[in-house]
């Protein structure tokens, strides 16, 4: 599997599996599958409430810890330095190890500066072995960097062929080269993203689904990428995407794709931070 070398050093699989939406019930068989196909990288969130099924599925495969890269993320309702602490405990309980190599902030909302602070401290006692933020749009993102002593090694934002974060990409750069980690690689089949003619155009060159071409697009840009599929199939289809590279005239038609927007959701939109700071309540 090809790694990338985050800003402390720490290597992680480029390519990983993702359960957000994935039921609590599903989530143990899903992961079981996964590790199976071959992926080592696993990216779970408090807020999945699917953190058991994880851990219940890793101890189930007997593969030993160091092989595995586990992720999570702290929900906007365990922000501040007391609650994220605890929290971070809870998910290490709830997956059954003893560290997790990366933690991320899921969202920039409540007082993200007090999980921070948790973060580095957990980070310093050995319980994390990376640490990150997600949603940290170029604004926050600064100013956040600007006053924490470890700089996140990680930014988790919406990243697909039609949301390239185009803006976000050099201000990563300058501080400490945070890595960008893409949520939603595949726009989560919006805008008819798997059917899209001009993905479909360059993916029968290579004889390759529009799922691979878009993680092998975001992957030759550096960028990390989590799909998520609850099927057996996808999850080796969207495994297979080191036996070809895009050429550079097809990088840039598929650069030129991009909106610069989400197809989701704006966190600028009062409505929409009201809706996120009380879900999970
Ligand atoms: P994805 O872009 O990974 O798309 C997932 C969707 O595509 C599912 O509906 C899945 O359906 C379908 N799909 C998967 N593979 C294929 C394929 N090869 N062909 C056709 N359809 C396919 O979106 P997600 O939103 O799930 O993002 C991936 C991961 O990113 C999440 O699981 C989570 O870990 C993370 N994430 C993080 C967020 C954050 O705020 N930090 C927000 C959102 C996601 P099916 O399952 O039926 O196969």
């Amino acid at each position: 599997m090809q790694t990338i070398t985050l800003n402390n050093g720490l290597k992680m699989p480029i390519l990983g599996y993702g359960v957000f939406l994935v039921e609590p019930k599903e989530c143990q068989r899903c992961v079981e599958d996964a590790l199976e196909v071959g992926y080592t990288m696993i990216d779970t969130a408090q807020a999945y409430f699917n953190e058991e099924g994880v851990g219940a599925a890793i101890k189930a495969s007997g593969l030993k810890r160091e092989k595995l890269f586990l992720v999570s993320k702290v929900w906007i309702s365990n922000a501040g330095y007391e609650r994220a602490k605890k929290s971070i405990d809870e998910s290490l309980a709830k997956l059954q190890i003893d560290y997790l190599d990366l933690m991320l902030i899921h969202q920039p909302f409540n007082d993200y500066y007090g999980t921070y602070k948790a973060l580095q401290e957990a980070y310093k006692e050995g319980k994390l072995k990376a640490i990150g933020l997600s949603n940290f749009f170029a604004d926050r993102y600064v100013d956040l960097c600007n006053f924490v002593e470890i700089k996140p090694a990680i930014n988790q934002m919406e990243t697909h062929i039609f949301c390239q974060q185009n803006a976000l990409k050099p201000y990563l750069a300058k501080y400490n080269d945070t890595k960008l980690m893409s949520w939603s690689p595949m726009a989560r089949g919006e805008q008819n993203f798997f059917n899209d003619e001009r993905i479909a155009k360059i993916g029968e060159k290579y004889n390759k689904s529009n799922a691979q071409v878009a993680l092998r697009f975001l992957v030759q840009e550096g960028i990390i990428v989590i799909p998520k599929t609850v099927k057996k199939e996808r999850m080796k289809e969207n495994f297979e995407i080191f036996d070809f590279e895009l050429d550079s005239n097809d990088m840039q038609i598929l650069k030129g794709l991009d909106t610069g927007k989400s197809v989701f959701v704006n966190h600028y939109d009062p409505e929409f931070v009201e809706m996120i700071i009380n879900y999970g309540k």
